[in-house]
This record gives structure tokens, C-alpha cells and sequence, in this order.
């Protein structure tokens, strides 16, 4: 792969749908993954072994360190500096309302092991016999959102506030900057997985009566948690991330 062709750093931006991105033959770190998936079928290596699972990461750290001196090179930011930099304290999670409630929304979300329980045996006969229905579809499409995009809500909720207070108590004009950027990067993509998990939950409700007592709940919190986003950053819904948006 010719390393021109790579697009630096745009795994920063995406919410690593892999699957669905249009990005995958520009992004060093899909390339990443693919090359360990096909040596892992050359060696005929387990993925799942604990000896090939702990290398499989040492690798990742080792790539992410070597993205991270790219990036920052690409900044004009020697790294020397801000290892020098003292770590900003942990911020005070629980005085923030949207932590609490994506803690709660995070709880709560055995509702998709039960949704999987019911519809997932159906789903996958369907699949293997390619005779799913049109609603069936419907239901595993809302599904694998829900399964992608609902655990990054916590993830991103945390992500945001450290993001926050790091923003706040910068006091470099250059580093604000980057600051800011990495802020309204984690925002959005915490606003793509509250808005699209919102919108699965919706059509599931309608797609499976069964969980009529259930979905509501969950769909009270996520809007409150859009809420508090917005209540923190009520422009985040127009910020337009680099490639994606
Ligand atoms: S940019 Fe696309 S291919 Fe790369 S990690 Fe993100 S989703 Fe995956």
C-alpha cells in the first residue's frame, strides 16, 4: 500500500463502522487490522489465543504511539513538550447530569440481549435461508445500530467531559485550538450515537410490541442525555467533522 494514499489521521473523526465507512481504502488503521486478520490465516493463528490476543495489542499500542507522533507532527507539536505536561486531575465525573444518566441509559441496556434473545434466532434463520421479511429486516437493521452505536453513548459521555475540563483549563492559545477540536470531534460523535440509538429505539417500538413497557424508558433517557448534551454544546449538531460530515 502506498503510504501517500492513506488519509492522515481520519480514524480520528469516524465512529469505527468499519463496515459501512467509505473511507476504508484511505485509513491506515483499517489497513492495520485487515493485514493481522490475513497473517493470522497465514500463520493459521487463533485470534482468541491469549498469547496471539496480548501481541494482537501490544501491536495496536505500538500503532497507535506511531499515529499519535504522526499526528503530532503534523500539528508542529514536539512530543517532548507535553511529556513534560502535567497530567490535568481526574475530572469530578458524577457533578456532571449527562454522566449519570448515560451511566443509568448503559445499565439499563440488557434490553438488547433480551431484544437479541427473542428476534436474534429468527433473524439468523432468515439470513441463512435468505427468506427474511421485509419487517424482520427492518428489525435486524435496527438492531445492529443499536448494538454499534448504544455502548459508545457512556464511552463518549466520559470522553466528552475529560474533553471539557482539558478545554477549560487550557491556557496555550495554540493548544486551545486543538483543544476545541478534539471537544467538538467527541461531542459529535457522542450526538451521532445518542441520535441514531434514538431513532433504532423508535422503530423498535413499533417493530416489536412486545417491548412496549420496556423501549419507552429508554428512549426518556437518551433524550435526556441529547439534552444535556445540547444544554453543554447546543452547536454541536452543525459541527461538521473533516470527511464525514
Ligand atoms: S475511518 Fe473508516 S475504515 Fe478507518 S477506522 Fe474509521 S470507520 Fe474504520
Amino acid at each position: 500500500m502506498n503510504e501517500e494514499n492513506f488519509i492522515a489521521g481520519i480514524y480520528n473523526y469516524c465512529d469505527r463502522w468499519c463496515e459501512r465507512c467509505n473511507y476504508t481504502d484511505r485509513c491506515r488503521l483499517f489497513f492495520a487490522d485487515a493485514e493481522r486478520d490475513i497473517q493470522h490465516i497465514i500463520n493459521d493463528e487463533d485470534p482468541h489465543d491469549p498469547k496471539i490476543f496480548t501481541k494482537d495489542i501490544e501491536d495496536n499500542l505500538n500503532e497507535a504511539m506511531q499515529m499519535l507522533m504522526e499526528k503530532l507532527k503534523e500539528m508542529n507539536i514536539d512530543p517532548e513538550d507535553i511529556e513534560s505536561e502535567e497530567l490535568p486531575p481526574e475530572p469530578d465525573f458524577e457533578s456532571y447530569p449527562i454522566n449519570n444518566l448515560a451511566e443509568q441509559f448503559t445499565k439499563s441496556m440488557d434490553l438488547l440481549d433480551k431484544l437479541y434473545d427473542l428476534y436474534g434466532e429468527k433473524i439468523k434463520e432468515g439470513l441463512l435461508k435468505e427468506s427474511l421479511t421485509l419487517e424482520s429486516r427492518e428489525i435486524n437493521e435496527n438492531l445492529s445500530v443499536l448494538g454499534w452505536y448504544s455502548p459508545q453513548v457512556f464511552v463518549k459521555t466520559k470522553r466528552l467531559i475529560r474533553a471539557h475540563e482539558e478545554y477549560l483549563a487550557q491556557e496555550d492559545e495554540e493548544m486551545k485550538e486543538i483543544d476545541e477540536e478534539e471537544l467538538f470531534v467527541t461531542g459529535k460523535l457522542l450526538y451521532i450515537a445518542v441520535t441514531n440509538s434514538l431513532s433504532a429505539l423508535n422503530n423498535l417500538h413499533e417493530l416489536c410490541p412486545e417491548f412496549n413497557f420496556e423501549i419507552p424508558e429508554h428512549i426518556s433517557l437518551l433524550t435526556r442525555i441529547k439534552d444535556e448534551l445540547l444544554k453543554m454544546y447546543p452547536d454541536i449538531p452543525e459541527y461538521k467533522r473533516p470527511y464525514f460530515d
